[in-house]
């Protein structure tokens, strides 16, 4: 890490205001919507895209965490169709995902017939409690992945990157695309969640994956004891251990702070991101196969996930 000497820009207003108010509005349009009898997950869908895939990659230009990160090193490629094939599977790049997933879970709830969901409650409060407990169990698979040697090895996909930007949100192997939807879609599914709080859950979801994935320079103060925002996740995409084995939240940071994995030093900023393996496959088929690299698939450990570091873990 790096000391951050002071300067104008904690006294700037923008990067304080990105944060609340794309979520705002995302979230109040998706509301705004189903009460003009528009589908639920076609709401959602339409603030997604206008509140996440259209003004972040605006506001990255417009104000960028660090310039150098705008910059394609060959990973824009990979990552766009990164996003395209995880439409194949379930688990889905965040549009489609917010349409299918809505679509889904509205109907497997229907299916069951629960109703142990509170379904007086006001919107915003129903929204929260969908966020703790769909966290809770996402908090714990992405522990996992970051401790157990194969989950790892799916899980690198996602941290292979050498920069921070919108697209980042997507790069996932889909093996662990499917394995995270299970935290996510199960409590909605058993709770019997109303189809609004299921469309505005994954409104807000795919605006805050963008947005924690993206070089904006976003400050949240305060908010960051309650969201994973952009400034804790990008200690999670360090290069150092130590500093990536924290802020494993995806939504919320309240189960990092109960379980003492919450980080966010004072005045310091993140240096390398992405992993030791510098021979890490850069192609979207070979990070693809990756994974499946050399014959125990319980070593590696760690973060030498290639077999080629792994036979000579000082080469980084
Ligand atoms: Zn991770």
């Amino acid at each position: 890490m790096q000391l951050v000497t002071s300067n104008n820009e904690s006294r700037m207003i923008a990067p304080k205001l990105v944060f609340p108010l794309i979520m705002t509005a995302g979230l109040l349009t998706t509301q705004q919507l189903m009460t003009q009898q528009v589908a639920p997950a076609l709401a959602a869908l339409i603030a997604v895209l206008l509140f996440g895939f259209l003004a972040v990659p605006i506001l990255e230009r417009l104000m960028p965490y660090r310039s150098d990160w705008n910059r394609n090193e060959g990973d824009l490629g990979p990552d766009l169709i990164y996003m395209l094939s995880n439409a194949a599977i379930p688990k889905l790049w965040t549009p489609v995902q917010v349409f299918v997933l809505v679509g889904l879970t509205t109907w497997l709830t229907q299916q069951t017939g629960s109703r142990l969901w509170p379904e007086h409650w006001h919107w915003l409060p129903a929204l929260f409690l969908m966020l703790l407990i769909a966290e809770f169990g996402r908090y714990w698979v992405h522990f996992a992945a970051h401790k157990i040697p194969w989950l790892w090895r799916l899980h690198a996909v996602h941290h292979s990157p050498k920069r921070l930007y919108w697209l980042n949100a997507n790069r996932f192997h889909p093996l662990e695309k499917l394995l995270f939807q299970i935290p996510e879609v199960a409590p909605f599914v058993l709770l019997g969640t109303p189809e609004e709080i299921i469309a505005l859950y994954f409104t807000f979801n795919g605006l805050h994956g963008l947005l924690q994935h993206s070089n904006i320079r976003i400050q949240c103060g305060p908010l960051n004891w309650l969201f994973s925002m952009t400034e804790l996740h990008r200690w999670h995409h360090s290069k150092k251990i130590e500093e990536s084995d924290r802020n494993f939240g995806n939504n919320l940071i309240v189960w990092d702070i109960l379980f003492g994995t919450y980080y966010n030093p004072r005045d310091m900023e993140v240096e390398a991101i992405g992993l030791l393996n510098q021979s890490y496959p850069k192609s979207w088929f070979g990070m693809l196969k990756a994974p499946f690299a050399g014959r125990d698939l319980s070593k590696p450990k760690g973060y030498q996930c290639q077999t080629k570091v792994a036979t000579n873990p000082q080469s980084d």
